[in-house]
């Protein structure tokens, strides 16, 4: 039976089996016209991304409008995720590939099937995190396809290899944007170096883009301690509300999420 062994609240349970209910009398022309409504979100996110799990887990595909997921995390299986962090995923990389045709966008370790201990990670636990390389231009300025963890320094540019490829300011401002704008899910950290942090404040403010959008940033890039994060974007995200109270959200609540 569809819910045994799950755990939901009593909301998401009960939109699980109205959903469950209708999906079988909805034609494909009715399904099409209401695609937000029509397959119920299934996910659950259990405990924190240090010590979780993952129930119901969506699967990303390997690749899709604007994205694709790199070997290693395809090897290692972890392209697992609350349906929220998987329909946010998606969103950002196609709104970035929009912006700035042909932007490929390497996304590397979500969770498990299950969510539990991954390897190289604390976290990614319960299907909150995602780990995104970033966009990099070769020595040309041309944008290129990486599938690399390449790290950068303070001037934007790779220390391994030195100086090959430059950090895509813009088009990672475009990333950090689209993350904090978008309604598939609320965005709690992304975790990068300092210095990255502040070439994408600085372009933000030199392309005049929001204060509100600035002060958002400010808040949700950080440097988490030693791990200076400076080959790649990890993105967590909060509790999907139905997910209340399984999971666990540890950490500040930003004003604005609230
Ligand atoms: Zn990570």
């Amino acid at each position: 039976m569809w819910w045994r062994g799950s755990i939901c609240n009593y909301q998401k349970c009960f939109i699980l089996f109205i959903s469950s209910a209708l999906i079988g009398g909805l034609s494909p022309a009715a399904l099409a016209n209401n695609p937000k409504g029509a397959i119920p979100n299934s996910s659950v996110s259990i405990g924190t991304p240090m010590g979780g799990r993952l129930e119901n887990g969506e699967v990303l595909p390997k690749k899709g409008s604007g994205y694709v997921l790199i070997q290693e995390t395809q090897r290692r299986r972890a392209r697992f995720g609350a349906s929220e962090l998987v329909a946010l995923v998606k969103e950002v990389a196609f709104r970035v590939q929009r912006k700035y045709r042909g932007s490929v966008l390497g996304v590397a370790d979500l969770s498990r099937r299950l969510g539990g201990r991954i390897d190289h990670h604390g976290s990614h636990q319960n299907g909150r995190d995602v780990d995104f390389l970033f966009y990099l231009l070769d020595i040309k300025g041309k944008s290129i396809a990486n599938h690399a963890f390449v790290p950068i320094d303070a001037n934007g540019y790779s220390t391994e290899p030195p100086m090959a490829y430059r950090f895509d300011t813009p088009r990672n401002w475009a990333l950090i944007e689209a993350l904090l704008t978008s309604k598939k899910a609320i965005v709690q950290w992304i975790f990068v170096s300092d210095a990255i942090k502040a070439l994408l404040l600085t372009h933000a403010q030199e392309v005049g883009a929001s204060p509100l959008l600035i002060r958002q940033a400010e808040q949700v890039l950080r440097q988490p301690g030693k791990k200076l994060h400076m080959d790649h974007f990890h993105v967590r995200i909060y509790c999907p509300r139905t997910d209340k109270p399984a999971c666990d959200d540890i950490g500040p609540r930003w004003a604005w999420t609230r």
